[in-house]
């Protein structure tokens, strides 16, 4: 039985203050709920803010990005170790961070190795674009982003996958909880030939792309998904909490 997560993705939002004051209207309600993994991804500069906030709670910690090299002259980057010292999950290869920034397959690659080498448990987005989709190729994008990912890694330690389509994200348009689990099927089915049945079966896939307290249980209810990436619905604390709930109550 794979326990069911959901994470918040907060993005590039919250003051230190204002996600303190975040953390503060969910933490009783989401640490009531134990049957459910909940983690909250913060701005970098609230991490250790947040951290002192929850501790001693269920919720988990996670980072939005981190840079693959362990130390040096990167002016602006943030280290493995340091994301480490601070959380147990890094958010690796979401789509923001490609058509923003330029993250290629390759570079994916090099940090999901750096997270897993100092511990961090990387949640790998993978996700088509809308012109993929309509193109057909939503099966032949995602499995080539999951081959270049994991490249080279014999050991997935405590990774989890997030399909997130691209034009899902922010969008208001989320997709099908049956194409969702579709495409999740798929995830698992490339990871069982990769690696091992075993290790697909025992692998955490979330759905991400507009999932609100309004369409959550429609994904919750897909054998395939076992759980959520929120971004949006994650920075209303009430949102989150009813996300996380419905989970809680499905499985
Ligand atoms: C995300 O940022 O990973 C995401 C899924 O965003 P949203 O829920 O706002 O679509």
């Amino acid at each position: 039985m794979r326990v069911p997560m959901i994470a918040g993705n907060w993005k590039m939002n919250t003051t230190i203050g204002e996600a303190a004051e975040l953390v503060n209207e969910m933490r009783q309600g989401l640490d009531a709920i134990d049957n459910v993994d909940k983690v909250i991804c913060p701005p970098f500069v609230s991490l250790a803010a947040v951290r002192g906030l929850i501790e001693g709670s269920s919720i988990k910690l996670g980072a939005q990005n981190m840079y693959f090299e362990e130390k040096g002259a990167y002016t602006g980057e943030i280290s493995p170790a340091m994301i480490a010292d601070l959380c147990e999950f890094v958010i690796i290869g979401h789509s923001e961070r490609r058509q923003y920034f330029n993250e290629t397959g390759d570079i994916v690659n090099q940090k999901v190795q750096a997270a897993l080498k100092v511990g961090l448990k990387p949640i790998l987005c993978v996700g088509e674009k809308l012109d993929e989709n309509e193109a057909g190729r939503t099966k032949e994008v995602v499995t080539e982003q999951l081959r270049s990912s994991l490249a080279g890694i014999d050991y997935l330690g405590g990774l989890i996958i997030a399909y997130e389509p691209v034009w899902a994200i922010g969008t208001g348009r989320a997709a099908t909880g049956r194409q969702a689990n579709d495409t999740i099927g798929l995830i698992r089915h490339n990871i069982s030939e990769l690696y091992d049945e075993k290790i697909a079966q025992d692998l955490h896939i979330l759905y991400g792309g507009s999932v609100t307290a309004d369409n959550a249980t429609e994904f919750m209810q897909q054998p395939e998904i076992d759980g959520a990436l929120v971004g949006g619905a994650s920075l209303k604390a009430g949102q989150f909490l009813s996300i996380v709930r419905q989970t809680s109550e499905i499985r």
